[in-house]
């Protein structure tokens, strides 16, 4: 190591200040400011890592809007990695929100206004042909978890083209918060291939490429080179796809879920949420859902593939595929999905109502809205997933309160502006007998409503991948995944689904042991001596200061 010049400000100094990594701040001790020759470089307080969260979030509070926050927040992040980790561990819940949805959304929208330093990789498509190139150059060889978006469909916010780089950094730091892994070992990625939103394209600020998207084989072949440089940079990384369109959703997970370990959290960490609040609501109303309907509203990525998990669910509980089709009804734009009469795509053909109910289910040609599917049936949960704003409206929810006890809703669509309801709203029209989940924090009278978020499922998914060193993610993985979540009951009385979002590290912990054991059961995943929780527990990097020398 070169040593620090004489007057102690030399070079090392100064790269160990900006190395997020490495920097304390004024926590640097002042044996650490003689012998890194910080000395000058940093204020006369010596601080503790205490003091200095007590410092951070007094700061932090007295800031006026959610958008002013996340920028502090990621300006802590890109300064002192550390701070930032210890600052979210310890006040959780109250940062959530900020540095991951709602807020998370505006800051995609705003990206280019708040663009300071660089984090994670922008892979443009000008610079096909070098993409292995680009991540060979990069120090970062123990690369565990990536996460990677093209943009295309940021939250229910639409294209947001290189501002989508918001939610891969979002999601990668949860995965240190929530299942401790090393945020140097994280890697955001944003495959720049265009952008089809014209404020974007005329906006001056834009700093992603000023170009429609690339589309067909072109982006195909991008994606190809992008998944095959991964795979030779980074052999055992996981690979989580975040907030692409539909379409190109379910595309690239069909390609690549048996080439390298890698899932879709809006389709897979999505449903397994959705399963896990199912579940869990199903013990509180008291009913047995092989016996009860579900509507699914917006059958898109995300609907189709909680529609999924739940036939697997009804399946496992003893039903054929026919009889469990039977009890999901999946509303789209153009009403109840009938088979040959409004089906889309592939994955909504797999759980439309078949064409030999047509005649049932059709008027004059048209096939029944959502309130008309609801009257006919009377299902005992409503999942919304169409980023449609107040789609849920008061005759909906009178409809399912009519049908039902204890009727279960849950308007998943983020942000608040995209959900198909307010906690509030629902409480109010079904008297307070509704038992709710929504996507982005809310509350409704009785406090905070459950936030169904794949933030609960995602993090444990990761840890369990990475620990097991399972070399595909399993369907199996999110069943069981959902039936751990669903089984950790609340502290909280109430109609609490889950835990409240301060046990996130636990739950993540729990879920990777169920992970672990899938990968056991169905890969051969071979148990290290400890056993998977010594395991699971040894991974866990936790934000505490280092001797900023070691690398
Ligand atoms: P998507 O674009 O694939 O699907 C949206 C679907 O809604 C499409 O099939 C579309 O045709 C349908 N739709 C649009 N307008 C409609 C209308 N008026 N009536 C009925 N259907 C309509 O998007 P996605 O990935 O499935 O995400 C959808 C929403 O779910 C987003 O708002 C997203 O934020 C939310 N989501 C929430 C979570 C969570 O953890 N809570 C996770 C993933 C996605």
């Amino acid at each position: 190591m070169k040593q620090p010049r004489q007057n102690g400000i030399g070079s090392d100094a100064k790269a160990i200040l900006s190395d997020p990594l490495r920097n304390k701040g004024t926590a640097f001790t002042e044996e650490e400011r003689d012998r890194l020759g910080l000395h000058g470089l940093l204020p006369n307080h010596v601080s503790t890592m205490d003091g200095q969260i007590k410092r951070r979030i007094a700061v932090l509070r007295a800031f006026s809007t959610p958008f002013e926050k996340y920028a502090f927040l990621r300006d802590l992040q890109d300064t002192n990695e550390t701070l930032f980790y210890a600052l979210l561990a310890r006040h959780r819940s109250e940062l959530l929100p900020l540095v991951y949805t709602p807020t998370v959304g505006e800051a995609c929208v705003r990206f280019s206004e708040i663009y300071r330093r660089a984090r994670g990789l922008f892979l443009s498509y000008p610079l096909k042909g070098r993409l292995f190139e680009i991540l060979a150059a990069l120090p970062n060889d123990d690369v565990e978890v990536i996460c990677v978006t093209d943009g295309e469909r940021i939250l229910g916010l639409g294209d947001q083209g290189a501002g989508g780089m918001g939610i891969p950094i979002g999601k990668l730091s949860l995965y240190t918060d929530c299942a401790g892994i090393d945020p140097a070992r994280t890697m955001p990625i944003l495959l720049d291939t265009g952008t089809d939103n014209e404020e974007l394209l005329d906006n001056p600020l834009y700093v992603g490429w000023r170009h429609h998207r690339v589309r067909g084989a072109e982006y195909d072949a991008f994606v190809e080179e992008f998944v095959e440089a991964v795979r030779k940079r980074w052999p055992r990384a996981l690979l989580q796809w975040e907030d692409f369109a539909g379409p190109n959703a379910v595309t690239l997970l069909g390609r690549y879920r048996c080439r390298l370990p890698t899932f879709n959290d809006d389709i897979q960490g999505t449903a397994a949420t959705a399963l896990a609040a199912i579940l869990a609501a199903e013990r509180l109303a008291g009913i047995d859902l092989i016996e009860r309907n579900i509507v699914v509203f917006g059958a898109g990525a995300a609907g189709c593939g909680i529609a999924e998990l739940i036939l697997g669910e009804l399946v496992s509980r003893g039903l054929t595929r026919e009889a469990a089709l039977a009890r999901i009804h999946a509303v789209d734009r153009d009403g109840l999905l009938i088979e040959h009469v409004n089906v889309v795509t592939a994955s909504q053909a797999r759980i439309a109502r078949p064409h030999t109910e047509a005649d049932a289910w059709l008027t004059q040609q048209q096939a029944p809205s959502l309130i008309e599917t609801i009257e006919r049936a009377r299902p005992a949960v409503l999942i919304g997933t169409s980023g449609q704003f107040e789609a849920f409206d008061k005759p909906v929810i009178e409809a399912m309160t009519r049908h039902n006890d204890r009727p279960i809703i849950l308007p998943l669509s983020n942000p608040a502006i995209r959900a198909e309801a307010s906690a509030a709203d629902v409480q109010t029209w079904s008297n307070g007998r509704a038992i709710i989940g929504t996507g982005s924090p809310s509350h409704g009278s009785n406090g905070a409503v459950t936030q169904v978020n794949n933030v609960y499922i995602f993090p444990g998914i990761g840890l369990g991948a990475v620990v097991s060193g399972a070399e595909t993610i399993t369907e199996a993985m999110f069943a069981e995944a959902a039936k751990c979540l669903a089984s950790l009951v609340p502290d909280e009385d109430g109609d609490r689904l889950f835990p409240s979002t301060d046990h996130l590290a636990e739950i993540a912990d729990s879920i990777a042991l169920a992970v672990c054991r899938v990968a056991e059961r169905d890969l051969g995943a071979i148990p290290p001596a400890g056993g998977w929780e010594d395991a699971i527990a040894g991974h866990r990097w936790a934000p505490v200061y280092r001797d900023p020398v070691s690398p």
